[in-house]
């Protein structure tokens, strides 16, 4: 199969007259090297439905469809979402198997097929509420591989104690096991970014309690990064009143009421959920 490079996404932007969208982070891969690189880190298999979010001019929806059983794609993009079945047919024998949803990421709740892998090159401005949208609403996806902004790969991969760890790190640990597994240059993009980019893999495991759960630890993560310089017994005496109120709960969940979210894992704010009364 012919995969797209820089003169075939040439071609095609010409002939839509597009202008790349800064807004919607419309930076195309050119080399399709990238793309076969993407789906082999992400270990598509031939019986896996491939989610991919954002496929643009199709460079890497064309690489995974080569290995997916089936491609759900959701694009944003009218222009591009109504172009890629008409690109995909002219570069891929069996176009039946990519579906395209033109929709927002964000909104999509629902899917024709339950997903088992997610790859993506990821909007950039979106790509952390995306993530863990997805996560949340597809639990039948086990693993994947997401392009994103090399900080923000950086801060969803971190572990406590650094300055990258805060609220993707925690939240998206609540979901998956997290790691960076490679660095990809600003030059294979058209238009090129001004930041370079990483791609982050993540394996789903079990999530540590139930939705009820993760709504009330989630709050906790919200209060304990949003002024991050606090200790906790501080950042928490909103959420429960009073810091003396959020001393007591921290100390009967047998965190050290001093520490500040930063040195918490997804475990510890699990402990304080545990403990603590609900809020709504
Ligand atoms: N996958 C293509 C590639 O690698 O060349 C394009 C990736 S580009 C970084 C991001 C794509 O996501 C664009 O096609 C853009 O229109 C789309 N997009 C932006 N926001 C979106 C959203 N909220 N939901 C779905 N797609 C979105």
């Amino acid at each position: 199969m012919t995969l797209l490079g820089a003169a075939q996404i040439r071609e095609l932007a010409a002939q839509l007259d597009l202008k790349p969208s800064k807004s919607l982070g419309q930076n195309f891969v050119i080399d399709s090297n990238v793309c076969t690189k993407i789906v082999r880190t992400a270990g598509v298999q031939s019986d896996d439905i491939c989610l991919e979010i954002g496929p643009g001019l199709g460079s890497l929806t064309l690489a995974i469809l080569e290995n997916a059983k089936e491609v759900i794609a959701v694009e944003i993009d009218s222009r591009l979402a109504q172009q890629l079945p008409i690109t995909v047919a002219q570069y891929f024998d069996h176009p039946e198997n990519l579906t395209v949803i033109n929709q927002d990421a964000l909104k999509i709740n629902e899917l024709p097929a339950a997903p088992t892998v997610l790859v993506a090159n990821l909007p950039y401005n979106v790509s952390v509420p995306v993530l863990l949208h997805l996560l949340e609403k597809f639990p039948s996806i086990r693993s994947g591989v997401v392009m994103v902004q090399a900080e923000v790969a950086d801060r969803l991969a971190a572990k406590p104690g650094g300055k990258e760890y805060g609220i993707p790190s925690v939240k998206a640990a609540w979901w998956a096991e997290v790691k960076n597994v490679g660095t990809v240059s600003r030059s294979i993009f058209w238009p090129a970014p001004n930041v370079d980019s990483k791609l982050v893999g993540f394996t789903r495991r079990p999530t540590p309690g139930n939705e009820e759960m993760r709504v009330k630890v989630f709050t906790i993560i919200d209060n304990a990064f949003a002024q991050r310089r606090k200790m906790l017994r501080s950042a928490l005496s909103g959420l429960y009143g009073s810091s003396s109120a959020a001393e007591q709960i921290l100390m009967k969940a047998g965190i050290d009421p001093t520490l500040r979210g930063e040195a918490l894992e997804i475990q510890g704010f699990c402990k304080i959920a545990a403990v603590a009364p609900d809020i709504f």
